[in-house]
């Protein structure tokens, strides 16, 4: 597993959007370690450990927690509320497209539970 230390903040991390403070470089590594650990989630599903990769989605989870930090869209699309294993499209979750007049509605459809995560989108306005 890659470690991210505050180095690889510092250094890698253009100025522009390089965190301020203590509490923002706190923030942020916890999100990148959350990232690693939503990775290493998708590939233990691959391999197929669900047990294992629920364990990592539920540590990155508690990580975000302790540190306060916004949940990156990984944790926010990418992850069955019911039963916490990343959804991938074709393997844990079936994702259609509904559309109306009004909106587009994306359904993820877990495949292990059977939980229904409805996304409406607004269509944009000509
Ligand atoms: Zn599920």
């Amino acid at each position: 597993m890659v470690e991210a230390g505050i180095n690889s903040v510092v250094g890698n991390t253009p100025r522009w959007i390089m965190p301020r403070g203590r509490t923002a470089v706190l923030k942020d590594l916890a999100r990148q370690r959350s990232l690693i650990l939503y990775r290493e989630a998708v590939e233990a599903v691959r391999r197929g450990e669900k047990d294992l990769a629920r364990r990592y989605v539920e540590l990155g989870l508690s990580i975000l927690r302790r540190a306060d930090a916004k949940k990156p869209m990984e944790y926010r699309r990418g992850i069955c509320p019911n039963c916490k294993l990343p959804l991938i499209p074709g393997l844990t979750a079936r994702v259609r497209i509904r559309r109306n007049r009004k909106e587009v509605i994306i359904t993820k459809t877990c495949l292990i539970c059977g939980y229904v995560v409805r996304i409406p989108c607004r269509r944009k306005r000509k």
